[in-house]
């Protein structure tokens, strides 16, 4: 059967090409991709050909964040039927590693993850109009989900398992730097986890305006009013958790500054090398964290959207059918008026 697919060749090089796909094998399903989010990772392969150490070297068909319709079941699939609809899980670790055998599935050192040039050769994506997927990798979703929502599963469960690093967030006050999806989504996650207090900032209104929307209690636009965070500073500072998602180096200056003496720092934002005041780091002994993807958080993440508990629809910005990738690329990377862009599929 064919297949459409979305395949990156080189810096700005993004080809629609025709490839076959397979009937699905025991234990796996082909999904039809309806929705596919477009992910600052696939902005930095189309732009930049990679981020860090991470370059695209081959050929690599983009997207990891993607929800369908079971089109048709292989051997040995129980609970999964043609007409479901899914998220699908991009992660896919090995199960055998020191990592997988310690239950720290997301640092699987034989990680297979949609659209990735971490490894080579490369995992190839899901902007495709069908793909073959282990059935375990698909999450139901009801009816009164939209795909598109459903392919929020992948950012909103990065944000659950930043949240899970954080620690508790009921009662406490949050600040999270840079609202852009994930920023949106980590507010989200702090208000379901019942955060008193979430104070969100970016350089941009229509993102900040998105992230009030996602439950923001105040949000600041620092390149308009940087004054605004003064207060936020006072008696060595005042969130007890920040979420830094922007990986800009003023705005981890400004985390480190407003966080208070022993609150967290969760860095959600990548990026390569940054400069660190590295003496309030000590001096107010803040824990500053990692975090990585995601494991059990992606079926949280669709049960959420899924329920109703998290509603997603305000972070989707812009949709584009799969023959427009190029524009949407483009209007992707436009921060002034773009959160989270979606392809849509055959
Ligand atoms: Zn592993």
């Amino acid at each position: 059967m064919e297949t459409r697919v979305c395949r990156l060749y080189d810096i700005h090089d993004l080809r629609i090409e025709t490839d076959q796909v397979a009937a699905p094998g025991a234990g796996q399903v082909r999904v039809a991709i309806g929705a596919g989010g477009i992910c600052g990772s696939d902005l930095h392969y189309y732009h930049d050909g990679g981020f860090g150490p991470v370059r695209v070297k081959e050929p690599m068909i983009l997207g990891h964040e993607v929800a369908g319709t079971v089109e048709a079941v292989g051997a040995g699939v129980a609970g999964i039927v043609a007409g479901d609809r899914v998220a699908l899980n991009p992660s896919h670790p090995c199960g055998t590693c020191k990592y997988c055998q310690a239950g720290m599935f997301n640092q699987c050192m034989e990680m297979r993850f949609y659209g990735s040039a971490m490894r080579f050769p490369h995992e190839q994506g899901a902007f495709r109009d069908r793909i073959v997927v282990a059935a375990g990798q698909c999450e139901k979703i009801g009816p009164g989900t939209s795909l598109a929502e459903a392919a929020c599963s992948e950012p909103l469960a990065v944000c659950l398992h930043a949240r899970n690093r954080a620690g508790e967030l009921a009662g406490k006050r949050v600040l999270v730097t840079g609202a852009g999806p994930i920023g949106a989504l980590c507010v989200a996650a702090a208000r379901h986890a019942g955060a008193a207090e979430i104070v969100a900032t970016d350089i941009q209104e229509a993102t900040l305006a998105v992230a009030a929307r996602m439950g923001a209690s105040r949000t600041i636009n620092v390149a308009a009013a940087a004054e605004a965070m003064e207060p936020y500073f006072a008696d060595k500072g005042s969130f007890d958790t920040v979420f830094e998602c922007s990986a800009a180096p003023a705005a981890l200056r400004t985390a480190i500054t407003a966080v208070r003496p022993r609150g967290t720092i969760v860095q959600v934002g990548v990026t390569g090398d940054l400069p660190v005041p590295i003496n309030m780091i000590v001096g107010k002994e803040i824990a500053l964290k990692g975090t990585h993807r995601f494991h059990e958080e992606f079926a949280e993440a669709a049960r959420l959207i899924s329920s109703g508990a998290i509603d997603v629809k305000p972070i989707i910005t812009g949709t584009y059918p799969l023959e427009q990738a190029v524009t949407a690329f483009s209007a992707a990377g436009d921060r002034t008026r773009s959160v989270k862009v979606q392809l849509t599929f055959a």
